[in-house]
């Protein structure tokens, strides 16, 4: 068997869902006591679900936030497993016409969840039937055209919303202040991935060493996902070139070949740190600009690498753009500038 690494490095840093996901609906946890972390949130929900069911009434509307890949469609199909209920998953670039909407909404049945990834995504005529939809539970439809036309309510199931999106900004007012519980997922700790490897590991039938699914953990820039992906990637790599098994050694080897480095940058993030270094005097770089010196996407800049590279305390935001840190120069093994150089930048920016 032969591997193409060049492939999967592009594949591993994907931000949305790849053909090399095949498993994550069978990884996917069902309940809260599977799921790991984001325990700020789950402690919430759990408070939320309980009333609800309590009072025999839907979950109030929910809003999820936070980078790709950390658990927001799970965390959504738990929600529907803890209430007893069903869901059903769309995704706002997915509902073209507020018809759509309606026609999603009238089949729900009574405390349903109704799913929407990339929900900053709807369009503006769809995000319309959604407010008396939230609000109210009905959607006023429009029989004919011209003079003639005129409009009937109707009443809906009393559903659950659970939006998710990676940019909360970029929702509308009025949409977001329809959410009654809004939950932002944080990046995941070392030890809490570490958790999800190994447990992903058994539910692959992979054999693994607990330092070897540590050092995935570690180096899978906080994000379920990419660290679900890269354990599949070294067991390929565990298969071919060792005995079959995940020890520490055997990862390191296969992240190295990877070019996923000791603390998890890969060759995007070292990429954009060392062009804001050489191209930019260390910053501050507007996001635009950086994106197309480096021939990578803003979007995906903004959404996938920056908040891995602030939580590692290698790039700061000013309001004039992005600025690397001390830290970025010495993790690149350049000279670090003197002076008190992170103070100068962001009085610059
Ligand atoms: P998002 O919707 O935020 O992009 P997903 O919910 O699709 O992310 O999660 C991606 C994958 O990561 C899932 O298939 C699941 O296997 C795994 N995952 C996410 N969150 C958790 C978690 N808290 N515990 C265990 N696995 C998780």
């Amino acid at each position: 068997m032969s591997i193409q690494f060049d492939e999967m490095e592009k594949r591993l840093v994907t931000p949305s869902p790849s053909p090399d996901d095949e498993h994550e609906g069978s990884l996917r946890p069902r309940s809260l006591r599977d799921y790991t972390g984001q325990e700020r949130a789950c402690d919430s929900l759990t408070v939320f679900i309980e009333a609800a069911r309590g009072r025999k009434e839907p979950l109030d509307h929910v809003l999820l936030y936070g980078p790709p890949g950390l658990g927001k469609t799970t965390l959504a199909g738990v929600i529907a497993c803890e209430m007893g209920v069903n869901i059903r998953v769309t995704s706002g670039p997915a509902i073209e016409k507020a018809g759509d909407l309606a026609a999603l909404l009238t089949n729900l049945n009574e405390h349903d969840i109704l799913f929407v990834d990339e929900i900053h995504r709807l369009n503006r005529a769809v995000e319309e039937v959604l407010y008396p939809a939230m609000e109210d539970y009905a959607v006023d439809i429009i029989l004919g055209k011209g003079p003639s036309a005129r409009s009937i309510r109707l009443d809906l199931p009393r559903f659950t919303l659970i939006g998710a999106t990676t940019r909360a900004g970029q929702l509308t007012a009025p949409l977001r202040d329809r959410f009654g519980v809004v939950l932002r997922l944080e990046l995941y700790t070392a030890e809490e991935l570490t958790r999800i490897v190994t447990r992903s590991a058994s539910i692959l039938r992979i054999d693994i060493e607990p330092d070897g699914a540590t050092e995935i953990a570690r180096r899978s820039r906080g994000t379920p996902r990419v660290a679900n992906r890269i354990l599949k990637r070294v067991r390929d790599y565990a298969q071919v070139r060792a005995d079959g098994v995940i020890t520490r050694e055997v990862a390191d080897q296969a992240l190295g070949m990877l070019e996923i480095d000791e603390l998890g940058l890969d060759a995007v993030d070292r990429r954009m740190l060392s062009s804001i270094i050489g191209h930019f005097d260390g910053g501050p770089v507007g996001l635009d600009t950086l994106a197309a010196t480096i021939g990578e996407e803003s979007v995906t800049l903004e959404d996938v690498y920056e908040p891995f590279l602030m939580q590692m305390g290698f790039l700061n935001r000013t309001p004039r753009g992005r600025c690397v840190t001390k830290n970025a120069y010495a993790h690149l093994g350049l000279p670090v500038p003197a002076g008190d150089f992170e103070q100068l930048k962001m009085e610059n920016g």
